[in-house]
């Protein structure tokens, strides 16, 4: 038996009236759910299970995936379903969290990290492109990937006026140290955006969503978070390029 708070992240039908559903665990990573008879489950059990709900599970294992007995919603994301751009957003993250939150690389902080980017997202009180930025990088940093951002990777410098930011090797070299042209995976920043990625990186988590940041240090910023992302998962997301044609259309 398995008693664990989740998110679920991606529901599926199958069979007359049963259903998947892949729910990302504090401890666990991401576990597959089978709820039998998803469709006739009324009340809180029914609620529970729904797309973006985070619930108290009681399962059972089984095999590599678990049978599900009861839940309690402890928040269902209604507010998302307002929004369809917030939603966009929301599967953009449960796309990339699937795709990369084995048991092995889960720790608790990156459901809680899902759980505040919805959060904000749902009473949209902070800028989707900042949300996306800070899911991208500090999702990254959590897994694994985290850049080497203290300082200019030639010479140390801490606060050059411009920087240059190398994606595959995740560091910077400041404009002095750059040696010839930059190649196509290196993006050139300001310091703001610097400053940027260094809070986002090394914060403490209670602090990471208060920053501001001008629109030109966002648009920047969202470059770089998510390419940062792509090339180190090294594929792309049909749910990014879905959220990408929404936000292009304004
Ligand atoms: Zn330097």
């Amino acid at each position: 038996m398995l008693i664990t708070e989740g998110i679920v992240i991606r529901e599926r039908a199958y069979g007359e009236s049963d259903k998947f559903a892949d729910v990302l665990t504090k401890e666990d990573g991401v576990i597959e759910m089978s709820v039998k008879r998803a469709r006739k489950i009324n009340g809180n059990s029914g609620s529970s299970t729904q797309l973006f709900a985070y619930s108290k599970f009681c399962c059972t294992e089984k095999g590599s995936s678990y049978i599900f007995n009861s839940a309690e919603p402890i928040h269902i994301f209604y507010g998302l379903r307002k929004d369809y751009e917030a939603l966009a957003l929301a599967c953009y993250f449960a796309d990339v969290i699937r795709s990369c939150i084995t048991p092995a690389k889960c720790r608790p902080d990156i459901m809680r990290l899902l759980l505040n980017c919805l959060s904000f997202l749902e009473e949209d009180k902070r800028p989707k492109a900042m949300l996306k930025s800070i899911f991208e990088m500090r999702l990254m940093s959590d897994i694994g990937f985290m850049p080497d951002i203290v300082g200019c990777s030639c010479c140390g410098s801490y606060e050059p006026e411009e920087a240059y930011f190398d994606m595959n090797g995740g560091r910077f070299v400041c404009g002095d140290c750059l040696a010839g042209e930059p190649d196509r995976d290196t993006i050139k920043i300001s310091k703001y955006v610097l400053e940027a990625v260094r809070h986002i990186v090394l914060t403490d988590f209670n602090r990471l969503f208060n920053f501001r940041v001008s629109d030109k240090t966002q648009d920047v910023l969202s470059v770089l978070t998510e390419k940062y992302l792509l090339i180190h998962l090294d594929r792309e997301f049909h749910t990014l390029n879905y959220y990408r044609s929404l936000t292009n259309i304004k």
